[in-house]
C-alpha cells in the first residue's frame, strides 16, 4: 500500500437544510451532493483553504432538495461533470421544470448505476443502494491512494448490503439523524415522525449505536456523525451515543468521533 499523498474529506454542510461533502485526492476533487447554494459552497470551500474552481465533478446521492438545491447554478458556473443515476436525474428534472414545462439542462451529465464502480480522475467511486424514500438513492465509498472513505446518510436502516460496502473504511461519514425519545416527544406531526422513523426514513442515534456495537469492523480512524436533526437531536446527545457504543468495544477506542454541522464545514480529515 502506498503512503497517502493527501487524501482528505470535509463535510461542508450537513442536515435537513443542505448537505455537501468534499472528497479530495492529490489530483481529484469530488463534491458529494450540492445541497447548499453555489455561493455558500464557494465560501465554505474557501474557509477550508480550497478553491471551488478546482472541483473535478459533482456526485448526487438522491433528488431531495437538501442534496440538490445548489446543483443547477454550481454545475453551470463550474462547467464540470455531474454524476447521478438515470432515475434520480429523471425525478429531479421533472420536479425542477420551469413554468413552461422545460426541464433543467445539465451541460455534462454522466449517468451511473448503483453497484457499478466508476472512476473520477484517480478516485474510484462505488455507488450502492440505500433504503430511503427517493427515486433511486445511493451512498458511496471512495478509494484513492490506498485509503477508503464511506459516506452514507439518508437511510432508514442499515441493511447487510450497506454494512458490507462500509467495511474497511479509513473514514466514515454516517447518518445520526435523531434521538428516538426526542423525535417521539418532539414537535413534528405524527405522519412526519412516522416517515422519519420508517425503514425508508432516517437513521437514529440508537440504530447507529447498534451498528457500532455489532457489525462495525472498527477500522475507521475517524467517524463523522452527519445529517443531525436540529429539532430531534442534539450534537452532544449524538456524540455521547456514538462514543458510548464505540467505547463498549475496547479495540474501537482509537476511533475519533466528529460532528458534521449545518452551519460550518468540518476541519479537513487527512488520511
Ligand atoms: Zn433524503
Ligand atoms: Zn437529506
Amino acid at each position: 500500500m502506498l503512503a497517502s499523498m493527501g487524501v482528505f474529506v470535509s463535510v461542508l454542510a450537513s442536515g435537513s437544510r443542505g448537505n455537501s461533502t468534499l472528497i479530495s485526492s492529490a489530483r481529484t476533487r469530488i463534491l458529494v451532493d450540492a445541497g447548499i447554494s453555489c455561493r455558500e459552497t464557494f465560501k465554505r470551500m474557501k474557509a477550508i483553504g480550497e478553491d471551488a474552481h478546482s472541483l473535478s465533478a459533482i456526485l448526487i446521492t438522491h433528488e431531495h432538495s437538501d442534496h440538490i438545491y445548489g446543483l443547477r447554478v454550481l454545475a453551470k458556473k463550474l462547467s464540470i461533470p455531474v454524476f447521478m443515476t438515470g432515475a434520480t436525474h429523471q425525478a429531479w428534472a421533472r420536479a425542477a421544470r420551469d413554468e413552461e414545462g422545460c426541464e433543467p439542462e445539465l451541460g455534462k451529465l454522466e449517468k451511473f448505476s448503483s453497484g457499478r464502480s466508476f472512476q473520477v480522475g484517480d478516485i474510484s467511486v462505488m455507488p450502492f443502494t440505500i433504503p430511503h424514500d427517493a427515486a433511486d438513492p445511493v451512498a458511496f465509498t471512495f478509494r484513492a491512494e490506498g485509503t477508503k472513505i464511506g459516506v452514507a446518510t439518508d437511510l432508514g436502516y442499515l441493511p447487510l448490503s450497506v454494512i458490507d460496502h462500509l467495511r474497511g473504511c479509513d473514514a466514515l461519514v454516517l447518518e445520526s439523524n435523531h434521538d428516538l425519545e426526542m423525535l417521539r416527544g418532539g414537535p413534528y406531526p405524527w405522519s412526519v415522525k412516522q416517515r422519519v422513523m420508517s425503514r425508508v426514513g432516517h437513521l437514529s442515534n440508537e440504530a447507529l449505536a447498534d451498528f457500532f456495537t455489532s457489525d462495525y469492523d472498527g477500522r475507521a480512524a475517524y467517524v463523522v456523525l452527519a445529517h443531525l436533526s436540529e429539532q430531534n437531536n442534539h450534537p452532544e446527545v449524538a456524540r455521547v451515543s456514538a462514543e458510548h457504543a464505540l467505547g463498549i468495544r475496547r479495540t474501537l477506542l482509537h476511533n475519533r468521533v466528529m460532528l458534521a454541522l449545518q452551519s460550518q464545514p468540518t476541519e479537513p480529515i487527512r488520511l
